[in-house]
């Protein structure tokens, strides 16, 4: 049997070295059943030291190591989904570069996995987490709307830290989607799927690459991706304004017919018209927003590109590189 891991890298110069050293370290434990071990470094588009040290491991380690070099900056997403391509494994397993999320919890899940032949994946999740107030209401409001709005369930803290079957990998690659939102992709292909808490690390080295605002844009591309609510949403809204549109305008037309008021009406033209513009603004901007995602699949363009791939050696020493 054999483990493929697949680690994305952005920038992550000083954590190779130590993530591999602890990695191989930690899997002295692994069960026997695992014989060998490949790990999939892809390179997402670095602009420090990344891709030398991972050129430097592969010519040390070149019957385990696999690296894949991103011609620029594809995100995350896109570095898992080209790990999964490369992956030939049993058992693969998406891990950080960063040691947040120990090798020792990779043991763990294949442990899990090889116990209970009618699991098909391992998800790890923090059960508590530090982070601050608007962080932690803004994750619980997203959850909330979600899980209310799409039709799969969103399992709170769960993250790309899994380990899975071969099978499920397959089911992965099916979905053709330029957006990935992982988190919905996991759910929707469904399966059986263990949650397993764990507790993540401080980052060895470097800093994170997720922003506050580069994590509410995945929340709404998680929205978009996986409900069409927010349409669905405009068109009540349309409907409801409409309707009390055509009551006031009735009310309008019967007070100048049987009243013969003639009211001045300033403020009222002006709050209706910046009142109705603006919704009809934010209503487009809501339907642009599916129509843009459609045209951007439309082009069928790759979600990456490869510059290199550094493939291992020799394929018969990477028969049983572990666990002999
Ligand atoms: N990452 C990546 N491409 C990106 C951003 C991040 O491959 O554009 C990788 C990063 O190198 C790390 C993992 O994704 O291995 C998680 O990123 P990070 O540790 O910054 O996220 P956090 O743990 O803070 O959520
Ligand atoms: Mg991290």
């Amino acid at each position: 049997m054999k483990l493929s891991l697949i680690i994305p890298c952005y920038n992550e110069q000083d954590n190779i070295m130590p993530f591999f050293e602890e990695t191989v370290k930690a899997f002295q434990n692994m069960p026997k059943a695992v014989r060998s071990l490949e790990m999939i470094f892809v390179n997402d588009g670095s602009n420090d030291m990344t891709s030398r040290n991972l050129k430097d491991l592969y010519n040390s380690y070149s019957s385990v190591v696999t690296v894949v070099e991103f011609s620029r900056n594809f995100g995350k997403e896109a570095a898992m989904l080209a790990g999964l391509r490369h992956a030939t494994g049993d058992f693969i397993t998406i891990i950080d570069a960063d040691l947040q999320q120990r090798p020792e919890i990779v043991v763990k899940m294949v442990e899990h996995l090889l116990q209970n032949e009618d699991c098909d994946m391992v998800a790890a999740y923090q059960e508590e987490r530090i982070e601050g107030k608007l962080m932690s209401f803004m994750k619980n409001t997203f959850y909330k709307f979600i899980n209310a709005a799409s039709e799969i369930d969103f399992f709170r803290g769960a993250s790309d830290f899994r380990t899975f079957r071969k099978n499920v990998a397959e089911a992965i690659l099916s979905m053709p989607e330029y957006y990935r939102f992982s988190k919905g992709i996991f759910s929707w292909i469904g399966f059986n799927t263990h949650f397993m808490p764990y507790i993540a690390e401080e980052r060895f080295s470097g800093t994170t690459k997720f922003s506050f605002f580069k994590s509410l844009k995945y929340a709404l591309e998680g929205i978009i991706a996986f409900t069409t609510l927010p349409l669905k949403l405009a068109t009540g809204v349309g409907i409801f304004t409409f309707a009390l549109s055509i009551l006031y305008m009735l009310i309008v037309i019967i007070q100048k017919l049987f009243f013969g008021v003639d009211v001045p009406g300033y403020a009222t033209i002006v709050v209706l018209i910046l009142f109705l513009g603006g919704l009809q603004l934010l209503l487009t901007g809501v339907a642009g927003e599916y129509l843009a995602r459609t045209y951007i699949q439309g082009k069928n363009r790759p979600l990456y590109i490869e510059k290199q791939v550094l493939k291992p050696k020799s394929t018969e020493l990477n028969e049983g590189n572990i666990n002999e």
